[in-house]
């Protein structure tokens, strides 16, 4: 049970999905193999070619046609070198020198590896262990065939889909246009690098975090600069941002304080749907629309914003993609430390793994971000429960976020 009054992580999550359900993007655009890292595949990719497109060796060795085997020594009556065209006919009573890759030549139907061959001073070949057929040849289209389904709708494309795009000769596939995302700094404080630090004020880390996280995610960002803390800016900021934008993603101005603009307009003039979560750091996480268009509301701290991104508004942008699996994989290490308090709130902790346990970054403050760079990832403290070292924890690491 959490804290009465604060949304479960998952029923936040859920709601969001909802939300990213009915706004998947529907439109798609064509692009190169070296534009589509990161991007969502729009349509399932079917295969042109065979693959691999003939027989050919796995071996660098030796090509024949076991009917032959009782004839050896054979003599070598080709060369067969990768690159040639398929189909040289094996002569009957003889073998092939090959190379990985090459293709088989017509009538042979096995290919023994090199180092189980003896050649004899006349270049006759001699093999001395038990042959097989079809023993270190990769037939035609034993990857796959002409029509299959290579590559699912909705897949993130990663280096290994796009080399497997590249096999089938394409130069170009279609994705999933970019979901627009303007990106709003809150707060009176904020200096952006490069600028004289005025008294009071500190400079602006959230906006790179989050740049850099939006375009791995396959976004385009449109800098929406620093908003100070002031309702009717607030109002005529969102109200120019809804037009050019799919979402609108803020960070700070979400708590329950009075300089805390975003969530107060957001619940005045727009339609709040999530405030207040059981979730530590990142309570104040507040989701709705301003006029029709989504608004995340990140708290301003840098590991809040980091934490609720990773584990609520990475999802929702991977599914407005139309991305089904959004969740990061995560897997069991044993907690390297003992919590003896429980919480009401589900707690995010950065960790490193060291020695097959989790250990804590010593200053957890959701104020201090270097604790990222120290860690692998998260581990995830379920609500009102105590921990022991040793005991086992779902860990997520940080690479999975990307
Ligand atoms: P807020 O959520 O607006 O109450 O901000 C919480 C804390 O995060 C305050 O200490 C802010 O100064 C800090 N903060 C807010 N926005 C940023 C930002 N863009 N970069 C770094 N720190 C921030
Ligand atoms: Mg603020």
């Amino acid at each position: 049970m959490s804290k009465p009054g604060l949304m479960p992580v998952e029923d936040a999550l859920d709601q969001l999905l909802a939300m990213a359900d009915e706004q998947r993007l529907p439109d798609s655009e064509s692009v190169p193999l070296n534009e589509a890292r990161g991007r969502v595949l729009a349509s399932d990719l079917l295969a042109t070619l065979d693959l691999p497109p003939w027989p050919n060796s796995a071996m660098d060795g030796y090509a024949l046609n076991l009917a032959d085997l009782h004839r050896q020594p054979l003599s070598v009556s080709q060369r067969v070198y990768a690159g040639l065209a398929p189909d040289a006919l094996l002569s009957s009573g003889t073998c092939a020198r090959i190379f990985t890759g090459a293709p088989l030549p017509m009538g042979a139907n096995c290919v023994e590896m090199q180092e189980n061959v003896e050649v004899l001073e006349d270049g006759r070949v001699r093999f001395l262990q038990p042959l097989k057929v079809g023993q270190n040849i990769r037939a035609q289209g034993q990857e796959n065939r002409v029509g299959d389904t290579l590559l699912r709708a909705g897949k993130r494309l990663s280096p290994f889909e796009l080399a497997v795009v590249a096999g089938q000769g394409m130069t170009h596939l279609p994705v999933v246009r970019r979901p627009r995302v303007a990106l709003l700094s809150t707060g009176d404080e904020l200096v952006e690098p490069g600028q004289p630090l005025r008294p009071g004020s500190i400079y602006n880390s959230n906006r790179t975090l989050l740049d850099h996280w939006l375009r791995e995610l396959g976004c385009e960002v449109i800098d929406a600069g620093i908003l100070p803390d002031r309702p009717a800016q607030t109002r005529l900021k969102l109200e120019q941002l809804q037009v050019a934008a799919d979402l609108i993603l803020t960070t700070g101005g979400v708590s329950a304080g009075d300089a805390d603009c975003l969530g107060q307009v957001l619940r005045d003039n727009g339609k709040p749907l999530l405030w207040k979560l059981a979730i530590k750091p990142g309570k104040p996480l507040t989701v709705g629309h301003f006029g029709t268009v989504p608004v995340i509301g990140l708290p301003g701290n840098p590991t809040s914003a980091l934490v609720t991104f990773g584990l609520l508004a990475r999802p929702y942008l991977l599914r407005i993609q139309g991305v089904e699996e959004v969740m990061p994989l995560s897997f069991t290490a044993n907690a390297g430390f003992d919590w003896p308090k429980p919480g009401s709130r589900r707690e995010y902790l950065r960790v490193r793994l060291e020695g097959g346990q989790a250990a804590l970054y010593p200053n957890q403050s959701s104020g201090v971000l270097l604790g990222a760079t120290w860690a692998d990832g998260l581990v995830e403290i379920p609500e009102n429960s105590t921990l022991r070292v040793g005991d086992p924890l779902r860990f997520i690491p940080f690479s999975e976020l990307f």
